[in-house]
């Protein structure tokens, strides 16, 4: 089992690191070097090692507000040879410590935390690639394509892509997070339905193992690992670099909200459009999502400001008639080739769609902002102290069949009924074919599923109403039969859970770890193989 400095000495180091942290001058006075496990000073990055509170701080917290986690120490690597270095010394201690990639941090679970273990802060590797950090090539066999360090901010790959005119064709909503971060969960959003996550849209990947083994590995070469480490929530190694599909990028964005106050028509709508899917389909839409509108609220949310002041009355209005709307939101890509047909396209689409009349809105953006519309929600609740505060989100996935007791059971009883929720409610479909099932994420069986995120915020003593409502609505899930699976799990605390989760792929899973990481050094925050 993993790895929490059993021995009498470093139990005897944590209980001074601990008193160090209770009085903060001593801690000053007594710099991490001085209390570090004799064997790591002797390694050559021990100066690359930190637990200053202001280290230990960030390390020991998340975006979700809630777990704390408190680490031995921080790793500032310099490259990946430095991350190497620490995983091979905990991989051949007599008593192995747990060791955490840390990405952006974004987790709201502690999944990027080791307790007394050490975090290894990624973004550490932006200050040393000397401008190697995302580079675009091509190859007769894969096309264009970006090699891209794991510590990379998808932002910066859109940035750095867009100077070649390209660009990844599957996007998170919010672009502030890692490669190595999304491709450990599976990196989904609106694109997802026509392109797959962004974990299908890999290539190759360097990874230190949890033996701290350097591996390069794709679907032809080192197979196992490839497939391990996609969507294997940081179980099998540290992705040093990624490999990612490029294709020409469009230049401008025609985003469209339509509601509905009907949640089978709304559905049925999301099932129609999500079934035209073809990559090269040119009457296929490029993104596809959903939300919930409630609780007479302002329609705008943090993830993105849409409708135009004049009509935010008449849809409150609509809210409070209905209790609940359903928010249907697509987007076709256009550039200077294909700017004449766009709105033809999107007319032939939207044939038949039971919207409510008058109740449709265009806006017509740059790729760019489309891409990263989460932003300007996010600095402007930055500069309202209002980013850094618990958020209890719960994410799930749902087995088409089962989404109209989901809507009945779920949204219409518990969410609505409780009007607790603070913050966008996301829904939308997904098609199963687009996922490689030889790779660890896990999805639900049926050949279309959606997803379900409930992206709360709250405030510092409140979040436990909305962590009670999300076990509330997982265990209707589970009493009414509903086989949802958590996406970026965070409430499964038992092996059973955690077995169930991962149904069929639970042994592969198993002996994956048995081969790549088999101290269990690496993510222990994730709590599958350890309960850290
Ligand atoms: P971290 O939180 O730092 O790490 C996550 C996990 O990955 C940890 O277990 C960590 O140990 C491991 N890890 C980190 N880096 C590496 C690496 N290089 N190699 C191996 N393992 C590593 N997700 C979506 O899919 N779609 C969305 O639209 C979306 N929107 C979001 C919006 C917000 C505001 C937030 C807070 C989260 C959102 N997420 C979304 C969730 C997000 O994808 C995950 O939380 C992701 O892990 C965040 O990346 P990170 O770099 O912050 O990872």
């Amino acid at each position: 089992m993993a790895a929490n400095f059993p021995s009498t000495p470093y139990l005897i180091v944590l209980f001074l690191i601990y008193i160090s942290r209770l009085m903060p001058t001593l801690g000053n006075a007594n710099p991490w070097t001085n209390l570090l496990p004799a064997k790591l000073q002797t390694l050559q990055i021990a100066n690359r090692l930190r637990d200053d509170s202001d280290a230990i701080r960030l390390a020991s917290s998340d975006y979700g507000n809630i777990v704390r986690e408190i680490p031995a120490a921080v790793l500032y690597p310099s490259s990946m040879n430095d991350i190497a270095s620490l995983i091979k010394f905990a991989h051949s201690s007599s008593s192995p410590f747990n060791i955490a990639a840390r990405g952006q941090g974004h987790s709201v679970g502690g999944q990027a935390m080791a307790r007394n273990g050490v975090v290894v802060d990624m973004t550490s590797l932006r200050n040393h690639r000397n401008g190697y950090g995302i580079t675009v090539s091509w190859s007769p066999s894969m096309g264009f394509y970006a090699d891209v360090g794991g510590e990379q901010l998808w932002v910066d790959v859109l940035h750095s892509t867009l100077e070649h005119g390209l660009a990844p064709v599957s996007w998170t909503d919010y672009l502030y997070m890692t490669v190595g971060g999304t491709l450990s969960n599976a990196g989904i959003g609106g694109q997802t339905f026509r392109y797959g996550p962004q974990i299908s849209n890999v290539y190759e990947m360097d990874v230190i193992t949890g033996k701290g083994d350097f591996v390069t590995c794709s679907a032809d070469k080192n197979r196992e690992l490839f497939y391990a480490v996609l969507g294997g929530l940081g179980q099998f190694g540290i992705i040093g670099r990624a490999r990612i599909a490029l294709e020409p990028a469009p230049k401008r964005v025609k985003w469209v909200r339509m509601l509905y106050n009907d949640f089978s028509a709304f559905a049925k709508d999301q099932e129609h459009l999500v079934s035209i899917n073809g990559r090269k389909q040119k009457n296929a839409l490029d993104y596809l999502e959903g939300l919930l509108l409630m609780h007479q609220g302002p329609p705008d949310s943090w993830r993105s400001s849409f409708f135009p002041l004049s009509d935010h009355s008449r849809i409150i209005y609509l809210v409070t008639k209905y209790g609940i709307i359903y928010c249907l939101e697509v987007a076709k890509f256009y550039d200077d080739r294909s700017i004449n047909y766009v709105d033809k396209e999107l007319q032939i689409l939207f044939e038949g769609l039971s919207f409510i009349p008058g109740y449709s809105f265009e806006k017509d953006i740059s790729y760019v902002d489309f891409l990263n519309r989460v932003r300007s929600g996010e600095l402007k609740l930055q500069s309202q102290g209002l980013w850094d505060i618990p958020h209890p989100f719960l994410n799930l996935f749902v087995p088409k069949s089962q989404i109209s007791d989901f809507n009945s059971g779920v949204f219409k009883d518990i969410v609505f009924n409780r009007n607790i929720t603070t913050g966008p409610v996301l829904v939308y479909p997904m098609n199963r074919n687009k996922w490689d099932d030889r790779m660890s994420a896990v999805i639900p069986d049926e050949d279309v599923f959606y997803t379900i995120g409930f992206l709360h915020s709250s405030g510092f003593d409140d979040w436990e109403a909305l962590d009670v409502q999300n076990k509330e609505i997982l265990l209707f899930c589970n009493n009414a039969g509903i086989e949802v699976k958590q996406y970026l799990p965070k409430y499964y605390k038992t092996k059973e859970e955690w077995k169930n989760h991962f149904g069929k792929k639970w042994r592969a899973f198993q002996e994956r770890k048995s081969q790549f990481d088999p101290k269990m050094i690496l993510s222990p925050g994730q709590g599958i193989f350890n309960n850290n």
